[in-house]
C-alpha cells in the first residue's frame, strides 16, 4: 500500500529580504504547499524546509521538525554566522549552471572592461571622440582566481576561451583542468600564483580561513599595477588596505560586487573613486524556479532517507 506524504511545509526567512519574492515559484512548483514567512509563522513543529537568506539567529533552532536548511544562494556563510544553527540538520547551497553562466558574463565582462580600457571609450563615445586604447594582448595579461569550485573553474575556462592567461588557486590540488587553465593549491603555492595574476578575481566561499584573504600582504605579492575583481564575499576584502594599494599604485583597479556592509553606504569613499568600479552585488544571481527545484527535491530525499544534492561540508564551512 503506498501513503500519499502531505504537501511539505517550507519556511522562507530572511532577516535583509523580502521573501514573498520567491512564494509564487514556490506554490506553482508544488500546489498545496503549506508556505510560511513573515513575522508569524504560525506552529513551528510543522515546518519541514527552511529557505535562507540571513535567517534570523536563533530561529531555525527553535524549529522542532526541521529536515532542511536550504541556503538560496552558492554561499552559505550568512547561514553559518547564525551560532545557534542545528548543525544536525542537512545544510544545502545551490549549485546550477544558470547561476555560473552569469558569473562567467560578469567576471569576463569585467575583465575586459579594464584590460582592454573599456571605461575610456565609454567616456570617448561619450564625447564623440574617435580614440583608440592601446592594444594588449590578452595572451600576455595573467588572470588568477582564488577559487576553482563550481564558479571559479566555470570562469576560469571562459577567460582561457576568450585568449587570457588563467591560473587558478584552490585548497586541494586539481586534476583535468581545462586547457589553458594552470592550478595552484594550498598555502604552499599560494605567493607562487599571486605572483602571477596581472588580474585577482576572488570566488572563494567566505570562511574563517578566507576572511580577510584580500590584504595588504597579497596585494603586495600581485605585480605591480594590477586590478582586483572581488565577486566573493565583501569580508574578504579588507577595505583599508585595498585604498592604500591604490594609493601607492601597487594596484591600478577594483571592480567590486560585493561588500561587508550592503547596500553600500553613500558615504563611502568607494563610490566616486576612479580606479573602483562598485557593482551592487549582482555579478549573478539565482533562478527562483531553481530554489523551489532544489528545495523540493533535497526534502525529498532527505524524507526518503537519501543524501541530498549539494549538501555543505559543516567542518570546510562550505
Ligand atoms: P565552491 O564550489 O564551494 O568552490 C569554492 C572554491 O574555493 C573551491 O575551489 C575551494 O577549494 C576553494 N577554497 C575554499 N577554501 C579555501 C582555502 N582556505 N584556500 C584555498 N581555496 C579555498 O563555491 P562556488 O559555488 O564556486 O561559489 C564561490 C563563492 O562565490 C560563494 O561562496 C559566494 O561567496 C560567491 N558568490 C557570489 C555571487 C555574487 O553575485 N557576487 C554569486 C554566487 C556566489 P577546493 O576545490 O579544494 O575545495
Amino acid at each position: 500500500m503506498t501513503t500519499t506524504r502531505p504537501a511539505p511545509c517550507v519556511a522562507l526567512l530572511s532577516e535583509v529580504l523580502d521573501m514573498q519574492y520567491l512564494s509564487d515559484t514556490f506554490r506553482a512548483a508544488c500546489p498545496g504547499i503549506d508556505l510560511r514567512l513573515g513575522a508569524d509563522l504560525g506552529r513551528l513543529a510543522d515546518i519541514d524546509a527552511a529557505v535562507c537568506w540571513f535567517p534570523p539567529h536563533g530561529l531555525l533552532a527553535q524549529l522542532p521538525n526541521l529536515k532542511l536548511v536550504q541556503s538560496l544562494a552558492a554561499g552559505v556563510d550568512h547561514v553559518l554566522a547564525d551560532p545557534e544553527l542545528p548543525l544536525e540538520v542537512p545544510l544545502c547551497r545551490i549549485v546550477d549552471p544558470t547561476m555560473a553562466a552569469g558569473m562567467k558574463a560578469y567576471v569576463c565582462w569585467a575583465v575586459v572592461q579594464q584590460q582592454r580600457g573599456m571605461r575610456a571609450y565609454v567616456a570617448s563615445a561619450a564625447a564623440s571622440k574617435w580614440e583608440e586604447q592601446p592594444f594588449a594582448n590578452p595572451r600576455r595579461h595573467r588572470v588568477g582566481i582564488a577559487g576553482l569550485g563550481n564558479l571559479g573553474l566555470a570562469c576560469a575556462q571562459a577567460l582561457s576561451t576568450i585568449g587570457y592567461a588563467v591560473r587558478g588557486w584552490s585548497r586541494s590540488a586539481k586534476a583535468d583542468l581545462p586547457d589553458g587553465v594552470s592550478g595552484f593549491h594550498g598555502s604552499a603555492q599560494l605567493d607562487e600564483f599571486l605572483s602571477g595574476c596581472d588580474t585577482l578575481v576572488c570566488l572563494l566561499p567566505l570562511t574563517e580561513k578566507t576572511r580577510g584573504f584580500l590584504n595588504a600582504d597579497r596585494f603586495a605579492r600581485l605585480p605591480r599595477g594590477g586590478h582586483l575583481i572581488n565577486v566573493g564575499r565583501g569580508d574578504h576584502l579588507v577595505e583599508a588596505d585595498l585604498l592604500a594599494a591604490l594609493a601607492s599604485g601597487q594596484l591600478a583597479a577594483a571592480t567590486l560586487d560585493t561588500f561587508s556592509r550592503e547596500p553600500l553606504p553613500p558615504e563611502h569613499p568607494f563610490w566616486g573613486d576612479p580606479r573602483i568600479l562598485v557593482t551592487p552585488h549582482i555579478a549573478t544571481r539565482t533562478d527562483h524556479g531553481v530554489i523551489a527545484e532544489q528545495t523540493l527535491a533535497n526534502l525529498a530525499s532527505l524524507q526518503q532517507g537519501q543524501r541530498p544534492l549539494n549538501q555543505v561540508d559543516l567542518g570546510r564551512g562550505y
